[in-house]
């Protein structure tokens, strides 16, 4: 399909905004919206439902477009008007004051109310009363406020009683009107009219609000409008025309409540999301006047499991906040076919006609008044993550929904749901204790305080979850065998979160109702004391810690979802590889759909157990010729590690990183070497002490001891043997000779010191290793049919001068091998891009590189010359609370400064070289609000985490989606998110 043919297929509610937008003539961006603010004398602030443009979701308000647009398509809605979120904005703009004319229009509208309802707005023989909802173009489900039955007075409510034949009714809705109305448009405490409701339930001797009479409620009414004078000094309002105003004023200060203020800031709603409440009046309709009256609420698919068949729940003889309230058990909705098939009928058709209107699965409230069935409200409905996947396919099928739609309506959060472990919902456990979910999935296991204790226990088979205060990187033997890891300190970047998710294992850090105990033995949580052995579960996607093992329920993949990303691969112009070090890693990333590896750090197979002695042997020697010895003692390891994962990615790209980190991080460190030499010291010392008391012994006079001379010569010469094997002097002479070197490798700041690139020149030998292990095993490979693609990259370059060098060694040894097998190789040379530096000379890295690969783990800390240990631990947290910095950069790509680097580097880079390739392999990689701007930017792949294949592969389908449907007007104007120079 082409690009017209795609863009008239995406059937976008962004899309449908945008014409909306434009064919209204009206703005929606924030900086249209202010100049909006400024030309208020000719602004219309209110309409009808039959008037308003429905898909302008920003001007109306979420549910007042839905309202406008179910009016305009002949669903039965209570006759009513919106007020714009534009006179809300004014509203503050003007200091907290209605707009000019705004009341006049309201009126106008209420006219019309009015005559379509053929009542009158405080007509005590006729009465109209309406609802004033709030409805922001998100939703924000309870965050904002709402006034039912207002219109209501001491002679209305009379009138109403006669209109509808029921007194006590109307006094009912009185009642409420008086509590809801003091309670939001007065700010009086509700629990003042709580108290006098109980207090006469107790002295009538009622369970219920409904067995009140009508004579007592009307005391109760009573009662209520006194508290207003006590509590807020005024009247309650008795003219009706007065209490619409003083409702409207008091939703539109409900947009900046804390309830909503918090809200937006937890859900990260910016003003460009959402931008003031729009204010619905609705014509009141009761479901409570009587047994041929129900309210309730329907989805027209079941959102737990996708089905597609009528789901939800009512009660008859009752209004919304009834169902709210819990009082009554509300009745599966399959039930009202029973009870009223005619409305259920019909509810069986408006369930068709919402979908093949808004080709969205939704979530609607309905009311039955005395058999007339009337629509409140509807929405897109809320599903899991099942329900989500299995009605993107039905609808599809059933061409509700184009392949594109379906693709953009999944959320990445959703299928991180699916590919994780999770608590079985029916284990209704309680949780003991709450941390930051770090890395989702659902793991039980034994507590184990230190890694060594979980490597030996995960090795013996055994379920373990390793708890600590933090973790560090020589911690990770413990990481491959715990089923999941618990820290009481971190973040979400923390070390424990970063390798945690790395590795695809569940993880909850930041735990502070831990406390790890008695040296790291036991722990408090809370006040529960817990040892190792005992078994805790916890649940790394909310944060959950559970006592004992909770069930668990496997992650699903079935064809559905097979065919979800057959859709996005076809879609998506990014490419999606993996980071793995590992064959084990390697087999995942391809299983998930990787189409090859954008990252394999060496360093990691050079910490395996059996490794590390020959790499010390390596980094201790004190010649090149002893390096070279051990050396190539790694050479053969090394070449089969390669030989693994090259094999295990037949025909796809496995990019080899050179060595990287400092040296020091492969040796002891001072402090332990210090420990081991104190103990071997006094070793040696006890041993002395033991020889003489043999001697003392044998020269004794007390004849007592005489008889143990034997023993202790026997002691005395196992001992020997201890130093006859084992000689001391030798022992802690080498160990002494391990901490003289590691004294002088150590660096005051090794993250900026001897490492990447730098150490490569410094050893040559290292690398050549490295590149012949990989083309070694690339040519042998070949010799056995397979087509193996090695990438050489280059890490912590800043200038040509290294790379030539290096390319130099790849380019001997690959002619050495070449020849040495027979063979042709095809190596892609590349740099990681870390440095500023590098980025600032892209043009001339690239002309001696096949590709780029963005560290953007590195460039972030170079960018912000910000450590990130040290800033996630000390001031991060300080700087999004500030909102100083809005999200960590560490976890989100900074566009503006980090991406606008990358920008540049691309841009010289590609001057430099017009075939180079350009990736990132950075953790951004894996980030879904990142891989859009990685879209944007045209790389050509994005490395990420084995198990965060699947998502990438969606996000970045719907990244290109959303790209097609931009007007290059959209991509140039300064408030693109994706604008780098704006
Ligand atoms: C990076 O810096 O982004 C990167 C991938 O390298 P590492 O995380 O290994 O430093
Ligand atoms: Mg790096």
């Amino acid at each position: 399909m082409n690009l017209e043919g795609k863009l008239a297929s995406v059937d976008s509610d962004a899309l449908r905004d945008k014409e909306a937008n434009s064919q209204r003539g009206r703005a929606t961006t924030g900086t249209e919206r202010s100049n909006d603010s400024k030309t208020m004398g000719n602004v219309k602030f209110v309409f009808d439902f039959e008037e308003g443009d429905g898909k302008n979701k920003q001007l109306l308000g979420g549910k007042g477009s839905g309202l406008v647009e179910m009016t305009q398509i002949g669903l039965p809605i209570p006759f009513g008007c919106v007020i714009t979120t534009e006179a809300c904005r004014q509203y503050y703009a003007k200091s907290k004051k209605l707009p000019d004319g705004l009341m006049a229009e309201v009126t106008k509208h209420m006219k019309r109310l009015e005559n379509k309802t053929k009542k009158g707005f405080g007509n005590a023989e006729n009465p109209l009363l309406v609802s004033v909802r709030s409805g922001a173009a998100l939703s924000m489900p309870g965050m904002m406020d709402t006034i039912l039955n207002l219109g209501l007075n001491d002679s209305v409510v009379e009138g109403l009683g006669k209109a509808t034949k029921n007194r006590r009714f109307a006094y009912d809705a009185y009642r409420r009107f008086l509590q809801l109305f003091g309670k939001i448009a007065l700010g009086v405490d509700e629990s003042h009219f709580d108290n006098i409701l109980e207090t006469a339930k107790k002295q009538l001797g009622v369970e219920f609000d409904t067995d009140i009479e009508t004579d007592n409620l009307l005391k109760i009414c009573n009662e209520f409008k006194e508290v207003f004078k006590k509590e807020v000094g005024q009247e309650f309002p008795q003219d009706p025309w007065k209490q619409l105003q003083m409702a409207i004023e008091a939703v539109f200060r409900s947009w900046r409540g804390k309830r909503a203020i918090d809200y937006r800031r937890e859900f990260k709603i910016t003003p460009k999301m959402a931008d003031g409440t729009a204010v619905n009046i609705v014509t009141m309709v009761f479901g409570n006047m009587g047994n041929d009256s129900a309210t309730g609420v329907g989805f027209t698919r079941d959102p737990g499991i996708g089905e597609n068949a009528l789901f939800g729940e009512y009660l008859i003889n009752a209004q919304g906040e009834d169902v709210v309230a819990g009082i009554r058990t509300p009745k599966p909705i399959a039930q009202l076919k029973k009870e009223m098939p005619q409305q259920y009928e019909e509810i069986e058709v408006i369930r068709q006609v919402l979908e093949q209107h808004f080709r969205e699965v939704q979530d609607f409230e309905f009311t039955i008044e005395r058999g007339k069935l009337y629509l409140l409200q509807t929405r897109n409905a809320k599903m899991n993550a099942t329900a989500s996947i299995k009605t993107s396919l039905d609808m599809v099928s059933e061409k509700l929904l184009t392949k594109e739609k379906a693709l953009l309506r999944i959320s990445p959060g959703h299928l991180e749901q699916i590919f994780h472990h999770q608590i079985d919902p029916t284990a209704h456990a309680e949780p003991v204790a709450e941390g930051i979910p770090a890395s989702p999935g659902a793991a039980h296991g034994k507590v184990v305080f230190d890694a060594d204790e979980a490597e030996r226990r995960g090795r013996l088979g055994e379920a373990v979850i390793l708890v600590r205060e933090e973790t560090k990187p020589e911690d990770i033997h413990g990481f491959f065998q715990a089923r999941g890891i618990l820290t009481s300190r971190g973040g979400k970047t923390s070390h424990a979160a970063v390798v945690a998710r790395g590795m695809g294992k569940p993880c909850v850090v930041g735990c502070r109702d831990i406390q790890i105990q008695n040296n790291g033995k036991s722990a408090l949580f809370k006040d529960q004391k817990i040892v190792a052995g005992d078994v805790i579960t916890i649940d790394g996607a909310t944060g959950s810690i559970y006592l004992g093992a909770v069930t668990t329920v496997d992650p699903q993949f079935g064809p559905e979802l097979s065919t979800i990303f057959r859709w996005a691969d076809d879609i998506r112009t990014l490419g999606v590889r993996a980071n793995a070090d590992t064959p084990e890693d390697a087999t995942r990333a391809k299983k998930f759909g990787a189409e090859g590896i954008g990252l394999c750090r060496t360093e990691r197979m050079f910490n395996s157990t059996d490794r590390l002695p020959i790499v010390r042997e390596m980094i201790l020697a004190d010649s090149a010729t002893e390096r070279q010895k051990a050396l190539d003692k790694l050479l053969p390891m090394q070449k089969n590690d390669f030989k693994q994962i090259l094999k295990i990615m037949e025909g796809l790209p496995v990019t080899i990183r050179l060595l990287d980190p400092p040296l020091h991080e492969f040796l002891p460190s001072i402090e332990s070497l210090l420990q081991e030499i104190e103990r071997l010291k006094d070793v040696q010392q006890g041993l002395q002490q033991m020889e003489m008391i043999s001697d003392s012994v044998k020269v004794s006079l007390e004849p007592s001891l005489q008889k143990y001379i034997p023993k202790v010569e026997n002691v005395i010469s196992e001992l020997s043997e201890i130093k006859k094997d084992h000689p001391l002097d030798e022992l802690i002479k080498k160990k002494e000779e391990i901490l003289q070197k590691v004294r002088e490798t150590a660096e005051v700041n090794p993250m900026l010191g001897h490492r990447g690139v730098r150490l490569g020149i410094k050893y040559p030998e290292i690398y050549r290793m490295q590149i012949r292990a990989c083309l070694e095993a690339s040519a042998e490979l070949l010799n056995e049919g397979v087509d193996a693609r090695p990438e050489i990259m280059v890490p912590q370059v800043v200038t040509s001068q290294e790379l030539k060098r290096v390319r130099r060694w790849l380019e001997d040894i690959k002619q050495e091998v070449e020849i040495k097998h027979g063979v042709q190789l095809h190596i892609q040379f590349g740099t990681m891009i870390e440095t500023v530096r590098a980025c600032m000379r892209a043009g001339r890295l690239a002309q001696v590189t096949d590709f780029f690969s963005f560290g953007t783990n590195d460039l972030t800390q170079a960018t912000f010359s910000f450590s990130r240990e040290d800033a996630e631990n000390k001031f991060l947290p300080l700087y999004n609370e500030l909102k100083i910095l809005i999200d960590n950069p560490f976890e989100v790509l900074d566009i503006k400064g980090v991406g606008r680097l990358m920008k540049i580097t691309i841009d010289w880079g590609k001057k430099g070289n017009s075939k180079l390739k350009v990736g990132i392999c950075g953790e951004h990689a894996g980030n879904p609000r990142s891989v859009e701007f990685f879209q944007a930017l045209g790389l050509t792949y994005v490395s990420c985490s084995p198990y965060r294949v699947p998502i990438v592969r969606l996000v970045a389908a719907q990244a290109r989606l959303r790209e097609m449907m931009l007007t290059s007007a959209e991509l140039n104007n300064p408030d693109y998110p994706f604008n780098v120079f704006s």
